[in-house]
Order: structure tokens, then C-alpha cells, then sequence
């Protein structure tokens, strides 16, 4: 059932999650399933509202200044009402070690596939000892209206919207209740559950943990909440000059330039661990060359390749060269100094403090692009494709920030100094305190992230279905 205020709601659910985004809606999902009910608080209503967009107002400083307003959504199905849709789990190199204890995704594959209406179908094709070529999916749901209409006829999902969290209260890391402001009123209400799981979105997981840990000293001083913030690093390093027929037999794209159809190439495992890279993916966009662009390039290659740039210059006159240009999405190094904190002084309209981000580039991030560039050039030369055109990016200040993927800050692992969370997704020394969302990542792959978040909340509402008993 669906409140409009907390006043409204008189029960007390088994599990209490906050937020409703697609981290909490798939935990809801799967605890449904498990006949064990839960309520989402949700700060938002089913529309829009400015005034509500600005209590995600903070300051970001570092390398990358961005609006905090404009990357997260308050309202019912969260940040899912302008996601772009595109899909793609994590790889397992991506999450294998942030714990002794195996994590294991893939069971969840089919079932957050179905929850996002996504195609299960992640094909991987080998292409060389470094390279793979692989594939993203498009959801195809508009994701707050459907679960809307799916959620307000559950008979153990219920919502309660315009209302914010913002303080448990328990002793000794077990918790009984949460504190709720109602938005409109401003007048608190408390609410008791069994389990309490944050699904805020990822920097706010951390806000409302720093205010636990911070003002109200409910947590241990020495979690390291907050640290470890990271995003995705997007840069256009070059072009490819390609056999068009060629290229698109290798890749599989019958429509490839036809459609603006994207290819997307990735490292394999082996080879970012000895490298000691982050994982890495390019997406290779055709477009027709123009005569002025195919002069330069080849007028460059003349002197290198003498023989090759007669072969293209005859491709070219039948129309058969693509230009393609070599787009590259790179995982943040987990770094402890990027970081989100509370402000001291600035307050939101709820008297809840802001936050503060701190992100910045090393130039150890350019590692992953140039060697992902020098593989590619390797991998297309060798298979008679075609040539890599490096562009000359040597300094980090080129690097540019995917603004709307939001990692870290909440980690998984298993030493409390290094990590907030267990590999069970439990905040550590605590007993009935959870969090879902990105921020749970402790490195970021290149992958889009909700994919995974649904995954890990699947996996969440598993673990918690069998400890509630
Ligand atoms: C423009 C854009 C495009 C994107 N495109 C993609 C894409 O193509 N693919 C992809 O995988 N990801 C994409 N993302 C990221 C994606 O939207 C997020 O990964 C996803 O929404 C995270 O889900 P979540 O449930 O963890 O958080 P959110 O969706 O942010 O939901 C969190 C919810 O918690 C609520 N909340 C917060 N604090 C409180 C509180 N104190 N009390 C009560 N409620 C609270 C919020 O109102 C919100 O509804 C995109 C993001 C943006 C901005």
C-alpha cells in the first residue's frame, strides 16, 4: 500500500529500507517473494519537486566540480526516473576480493534481469589474450511507474512517501526504531522494524551514516564512512581507421554504421591483474569520414605506413573506411582522500547537514586508458582491421568524470578500518544495520552500476529472508 505521510502508517514491518530506488524496490522484491513484509521510506512524492532536489545541495571540490542536485533524484523510484537504461553486471574481476568470503553474483543475473526487463544476455567474445568483446542491454520498463502500479498491490511492500529518515536509535549496534521527519508537517515520527537497510543512493548512504557515526554516536568512530568515493572516468582517446566490412564481421554489427550501432571492447581479467589496472571498456562509434578528416589521418600515416595508406586511400574512394572513434569508460582507483564528509556549518530545510565531496584525479589513472589504446592498436593491426590514432592525452586534467555514476563511500570488506560494510552487506559492529546501492562497491569496474545493485539487493533480501526466522 502506498501513504502520502507517515502519519498514515500504523504498523510495524519486519524490515525498514530507505529509500525507494531501484537498490530498494529489488530488495522489496525479494523479500516479497519470501512472504516477509517490509515498508520504504521515501523522502519523495511521485512527482518531481525542486524544493525537495535541494536538499542534495553540498559542495564538491577536487578535480571535478559538479551540481550534487543534479545527479540524484528524490521522488518515488529514485534516480531510475532519468537513468539512461543501459545494463551490464559487473565482471568478476571487478568484486572478487573485496571479501575472504565468495561473493557470487550470477545466481542473481536472471532475476534482476527480470526485475529491470532487461535481455539476460551478456554475451562475451574472445578476440585475443588481452581483449574481449562484450555486450550492454537496454531496460525497457519505465521503472517507478511500473512498480508503482506492481507495489501498491502487494500485500507486503508497503511505502511511505514525503517522509525522511534521518536517525536510529538503539544501544550497542542493535537498533529498534527510526526516526522519520514528514516533509510538509515537519513532525517526526518513529517507526520500529527488525532490520533497518539503507538504500539512499550512494552518496547519501553515506550522509546518513556520517550523521549516525557523527552527531549521534551510534556507530564505531573508526568506519572509515565516506571514504573510498569514486565514479567512472569517460575519455575520448582516439580513432580508429577501419575497414568498414572488416570491422563489422569481426564485431558482429551487421547494422554497424548503417544504425550508429556501439561495439564495446574490454580488458580480460588476466590482463588487468598483472597489470594492476581498472577494469576498462571502449565503445567504438562509426561515422562517415569526411574528405578533409581522411587527408590529415592519411597524410600522418604516409610517412610510417607507406604500403597500408594506398590500401586505405582505395577503400576510402569505394567507400568502404569507417572512421571510428575510441571512447573510453575506466574504473576510479579506490583511494581513501576522495571522500564525502558532513558540512559543519551548512544545513538542508530540515535542519539535516550537507555534505561535502572531494574527488580528484591521479595521473596513475591514465594507466588503464593507455594500455587498453596500446592493446587495441596491437589487436587491429594484427588482425588487419585497420589503425589506432592515439590522441595525446598525457595529463590527468584531461581526464573527464562520468558525473552520474556514484561509487564508494560505504565499502564492502572485511577489516573495519578499511571498509564500512561485511560481504553480508551488514555495517560492521553493528547487529541489524544494512546498506544497498553503489556506494557498497569497493572498486568500480566500467560497467553501469545498477545492474549490480539490483544483484546485490536480490542477494540482500536472500540473506535477510533467512535470518529473520
Ligand atoms: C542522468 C543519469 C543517467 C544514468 N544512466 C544510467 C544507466 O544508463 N545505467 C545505469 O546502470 N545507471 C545509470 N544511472 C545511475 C542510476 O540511476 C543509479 O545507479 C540508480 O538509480 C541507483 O539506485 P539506488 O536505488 O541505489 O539509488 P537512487 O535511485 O538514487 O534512489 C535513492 C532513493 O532514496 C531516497 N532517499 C534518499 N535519502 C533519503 C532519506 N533520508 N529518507 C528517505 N528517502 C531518501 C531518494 O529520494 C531516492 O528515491 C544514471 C544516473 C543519472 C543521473
Amino acid at each position: 500500500m502506498i501513504y502520502y505521510s507517515a502519519k498514515e502508517y500504523k504498523k510495524k514491518p519486519q524490515i525498514l529500507i530507505v529509500g525507494s530506488g531501484p537498490a530498494s524496490i529489488s530488495l522489496a522484491l525479494s523479500l516479497e517473494k519470501k512472504k516477509v513484509n517490509c515498508l520504504l521510506i521515501e523522502a519523495g512524492n511521485l512527482e518531481y519537486n525542486s524544493k525537495l532536489q535541494e536538499t542534495f545541495k553540498g559542495d564538491s571540490n577536487g578535480n571535478f566540480n559538479f551540481d550534487l542536485r543534479n545527479n540524484r533524484i528524490k521522488q518515488f523510484g529514485g534516480t531510475a526516473n532519468v537513468w539512461g537504461k543501459r545494463c551490464r553486471p559487473l565482471d568478476i574481476v571487478d568484486y572478487y576480493k573485496w571479501s575472504n568470503k565468495k561473493i557470487s553474483l550470477f545466481e542473481y543475473q536472471e532475476e534482476a534481469s527480470k526485475i529491470l526487463h532487461v535481455k539476460n544476455e551478456f554475451d562475451e567474445k574472445i578476440l585475443n589474450d588481452n581483449l574481449k568483446q562484450i555486450e550492454f542491454n537496454y531496460s525497457k520498463i519505465d521503472f517507478s511507474s511500473f512498480y508503482l502500479k506492481r507495489i501498491s498491490k502487494s500485500n507486503y511492500i508497503d511505502v511511505v512517501l514525503n517522509s525522511t529518515f534521518f536517525k536510529l536509535n538503539g544501544e550497542f549496534g542493535k537498533f529498534k526504531s527510526a526516526d522519520i521527519i514528514d516533509n510538509n508537517s515537519k513532525i517526526k515520527y518513529i517507526i520500529k522494524a527488525k532490520f533497518f537497510v539503507f538504500g539512499c543512493g550512494s552518496i547519501e548512504n553515506s550522509r546518513y551514516l556520517l550523521l549516525l557515526q557523527k552527531k549521534y554516536k551510534q556507530l564505531n568512530q573508526n568506519l572509515p564512512i565516506g571514504k573510498y568515493w569514486m565514479g567512472h572516468f569517460k575519455t575520448h582517446f582516439g580513432e580508429l581507421l577501419a575497414d568498414f566490412s572488416k570491422l563489422s564481421i569481426l564485431l558482429n554489427k551487421s547494422n554497424y554504421l548503417k544504425e550508429g550501432d556501439t561495439a564495446a571492447i574490454s580488458l580480460k581479467h588476466n590482463y588487468i591483474e598483472k597489470n594492476k589496472l581498472e577494469n576498462a571498456c571502449v565503445y567504438l562509434e562509426p561515422n562517415q569520414l569526411s574528405k578533409n578528416n581522411f587527408n590529415k589521418f592519411s597524410k600522418k600515416l604516409l610517412c610510417i605506413a607507406p604500403e597500408y595508406t594506398k590500401h586505405i586511400t582505395n577503400l576510402f574512394r569505394k567507400n568502404l573506411l569507417c572512421g571510428t572513434s575510441l571512447e573510453i569508460i575506466w574504473g576510479q582507483k579506490t583511494i581513501r582522500e576522495n571522500h564525502i564528509s558532513l558540512s559543519e556549518r551548512k544545513v538542508d530545510f530540515l535542519d539535516i547537514p550537507q555534505i561535502e565531496v572531494i574527488c580528484n584525479s591521479y595521473s596513475e589513472d591514465l594507466d588503464t586508458p593507455k594500455k587498453l589504446m596500446e592493446q587495441l592498436g596491437i589487436y587491429f593491426v594484427e588482425s588487419k582491421i585497420g589503425r589506432v590514432h592515439f590522441f595525446n592525452i598525457n595529463n590527468k586534467e584531461k581526464i573527464l568524470w562520468e558525473g552520474n555514476h556514484h561509487i564508494g563511500g560505504t565499502i564492502i570488506g572485511d577489516n573495519p578500518l578499511f571498509s564500512v560494510i561485511d560481504s553480508d552487506l551488514k555495517v560492521h559492529n553493528t547487529k541489524n544495520l544494512f546498506v544497498i546501492g553503489s556506494s557498497i562497491f569497493s572498486r568500480s569496474g566500467h560497467a553501469n552500476p545498477t545492474f549490480s545493485i539490483v544483484q546485490f539487493s536480490l542477494r540482500l533480501g536472500e540473506h535477510l529472508s533467512k535470518i529473520i526466522i
